[in-house]
Order: structure tokens, then sequence, then C-alpha cells
């Protein structure tokens, strides 16, 4: 199964979306729908809203006048916080009620208006955002009916651009017309959610890319904060810490596009206790049952490798025991390249030089080059993190 959380400005599109992906086979969780199923008449959560705000908040038929409630709910904070009390816990049973209940290899898309102001998108395997410019949505609430005064006070209520540009692993564009959201929409299915559902259910790494050098994307510090508050949801108390290392977290530096990521451990029963919950929010064992030492610079018999199974996201996910040296050195690496331009240019050139060899001769390729320089760099590094006194 593979969970997405859905979100998006009033008027961006986000129930336009919704509807495209269940056309394609998504089951739906709609948080509004569940927001009113947990206060129907007859139920519990309606009831408990009556003991806290009397009869008052009931019409004719004794269903919720929303009207009336709001009008005493948001008189002040204690009031508030009383009805979030009532529904919010009503609200997330049945949401997890209902993606349980969502066969094991469906593609569950949770709707939600609030994901980001909420802090829920670490719960999810992907976020998806639908984004429109200000005036489009504006225009097109118009055109459902919404006066302009109440569609920008709502607005303006919401999260920002910017905060749910931070939060979305995908961003779908929906300033054109119609047949284009749609067309990027099935693009996301087929080329993203469908894979990424079946390799999560197989417990199957993404496939791996030949080795390609990318101009440095300031965008990568984001995205690795991004899978951060994923896996550090999925490991709990296991995980000690986790960090953003490698090439891509050295700004500047030209790198193979590959979030590396570290994630610290007490002991390597902890890190096979983690295998099958990592795998379960995305990040399935490499070598299933086997250690490696995956790196020349950093050989550390504790190295779990994990590796996303999100086609659309390559990422590495090195499970080491805190404290050991092969996490110490991960950490110290790319400290040492933030900090030093020579070795930073040094490093960028081996790159250039790994990746053409590898083009001429993909049997040998590169490996040679980088191993010799990391053998003078490492030591280099040390020497500079006693210098300055580094420490992770
Ligand atoms: P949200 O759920 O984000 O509030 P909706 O999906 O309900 O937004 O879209 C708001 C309105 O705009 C709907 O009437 C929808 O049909 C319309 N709409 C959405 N996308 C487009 C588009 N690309 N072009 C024109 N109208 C659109």
């Amino acid at each position: 199964m593979l969970r997405v959380g859905l979100s998006g400005g009033i008027g961006s599109g986000k129930s336009t979306v919704a509807r495209r992906l269940v056309e394609r086979g998504a089951v739906l969780v709609d948080a509004d729908q569940l927001a009113r199923e947990v206060v129907r008449p007859g139920t519990d959560g309606l009831a408990a809203l009556v003991e806290r705000f009397g009869a008052g908040i009931l019409d004719a038929e004794g269903a919720l006048d929303r009207a009336a409630l709001a009008a005493r709910a948001f008189a002040d904070d204690g009031a508030r916080a009383d009805l979030n009390a009532i529904t919010h816990p009503r609200i997330g049973a049945l949401t997890a009620q209902r993606m349980a209940e969502a066969p094991a290899d469906a593609i569950v898309v949770h709707d939600i208006p609030l994901l980001v102001e909420a802090g829920y998108a670490a719960n999810y395997h992907l976020v998806v955002i639908v984004d429109a410019p200000v005036p489009a949505r504006l225009r097109r609430l118009a055109d459902r009916g919404v006066a302009e005064q109440d569609a920008l006070a709502r607005i303006r209520a919401q999260a920002t651009d910017k905060q749910r540009a931070e939060a979305a692993d995908v961003l779908l564009d929906n300033s054109g017309p119609l047949d284009e959201l749609t067309a990027r929409v099935d693009a996301l299915w087929d080329e993203r959610l469908v894979p990424f559902e079946r390799n999560v259910r197989a417990r199957r790494c993404s496939a791996k890319r030949p080795l390609r050098l990318a101009p440095s994307d300031p965008s990568w510090p984001r995205q690795a904060r991004r899978l951060i508050a994923r896996l550090r949801q999925a490991a709990g108390d296991r995980a000690v810490r986790l960090d953003h290392i490698g090439s891509t977290a050295v700004p500047g530096l030209p790198a193979e596009d590959v979030i590396d990521l570290q994630l610290a451990v007490r002991s390597t029963a902890d890190a096979e206790a983690l295998v099958e919950p990592l795998a379960e929010a995305g990040f399935p064992a490499a070598f299933p049952g086997a250690v490696t030492d995956s790196h020349p610079f950093a050989p550390d018999p504790a190295d779990h490798l994990h590796v996303a199974a999100d086609p659309g996201r390559c990422a590495h996910l090195h499970v080491r025991v805190d404290g050991s040296p092969g996490w110490w050195d991960a950490l110290l690496f790319p400290a040492w390249l933030r900090a030093d331009d020579e070795a930073r240019a040094e490093y960028a050139a081996v790159k250039a030089e790994l990746v053409d060899r590898q083009a001429t001769d993909p049997d040998h390729g590169g490996a040679a080059v980088a191993e010799e320089w990391f053998a003078t760099a490492l030591p280099r590094a040390r020497a500079w993190a006693e210098r300055t006194g580094w420490t992770p």
C-alpha cells in the first residue's frame, strides 16, 4: 500500500486532482467527508459536542447546525480547543480505519486541505501539492459562486505557497487548462505512484540509474529534510539522529542526483529491528540479511544500506551505529568539503573523471581513481577536524 497526502490552497484544483486519481484507481480518503461523518446524528462525536456546547448547536432535525457551532466554538481559544479535542481524535481514528481497510495493493490518497498546517507531511510516502496562482484560483472559485472576499480570507488563513512547497514532494502546476492538469496527474500515476506502490509492496528498491553528474541543486537540502522527517517517524525511538550526508549535502558541488542520508542507531540489533519499518516507509533494505561497507572512505561493518523505493527520487539511507568510525567519517566528509574550497574543487574533478571513465570503460570504471583520492582525502579531513575542533 502506498499512502499519498494530497493538498493545496482553496481553489487550487485539489478536488479535481483527487477525482482524476480515483478514476485511475486510487482509494480516496476525504478528510472533509470524514470530518462530517464523525458528527453525524447518532454519533458519540455529536453527543460530545452537545454536551460541551449545548443543544443550541442542533437544527430542527437534530443534525449539527454548523453556523451555530461556529458561533460558539470560535468565540474564544478555549472553546476552539475543546471543539478540536472532540473532533480531531475521532477524525484521526476514522482516517486510520479507512486506510487500514484499503486493499494491500492500494494507492490511498488522503485529500486533506490542512495537511501542511497540521504538520502531517511525514505520515505519507509522498506529498502531492496542487499549485495555482491566486488570481486563477479566485477566478475559478468565483465561477463556483464563492465571493472574492471569502476566498481571500480563506487563503490568508491557510499556509503560504512557500510553506506548501517546502512540504511538497510533487508540486502539480495547475495554472493552465484542465487537460494539462489531467496529463500531469496521469503521468504522476503511471510513472511514479504505480511503480512506487509495487516497489513498496515487494520490498524492492527503485532501479539503479547510470552514473551521471548533475549541477548542484539548491533544493537538495529541502528534499533531504522531507525524507528525514518521514524516516524519523518510521524509526521512532530507535533513531538517535538523522543527517543529510554525501555530495548533495555540499552546496555548490556537482553530484549524482542521489540524496544520501544517515540514520544513527544505538546497536546493530536496532538496525536489524528497523529493516521492516523502514521498508514499509519506502526504504527497503538493499541487501536483505546482509551488511555492506558501501563506501571506500567509510568502511563500517555496521552499515545497513536502504534504498528508496520511489522511482522519482533516488535516495540512499545508511543505517550506522551512533559514534562508530563509519558514522563519524560520513559526517566529517561533507563538513570538510563545505569548509574547504580547494578540497571541494578537487573532489569535483575526481568525480568528473570517474564519470568519464565509467563511460569509456564501464567494467572497471573510475572506482580506483576515487578510492585513491579518498585514501589521501580522509587523513586531510581528519586533520582539518582536529585543527578546527569539528565534531559531528
Ligand atoms: P480545491 O479543491 O483545491 O478547492 P477544485 O478542484 O474544487 O479546488 O477547483 C476549484 C474550481 O476550479 C472547480 O470548479 C474546478 O472545476 C475548477 N478548476 C480546477 N482546475 C481548473 C483548471 N485548470 N482550469 C479551469 N478550471 C479549473
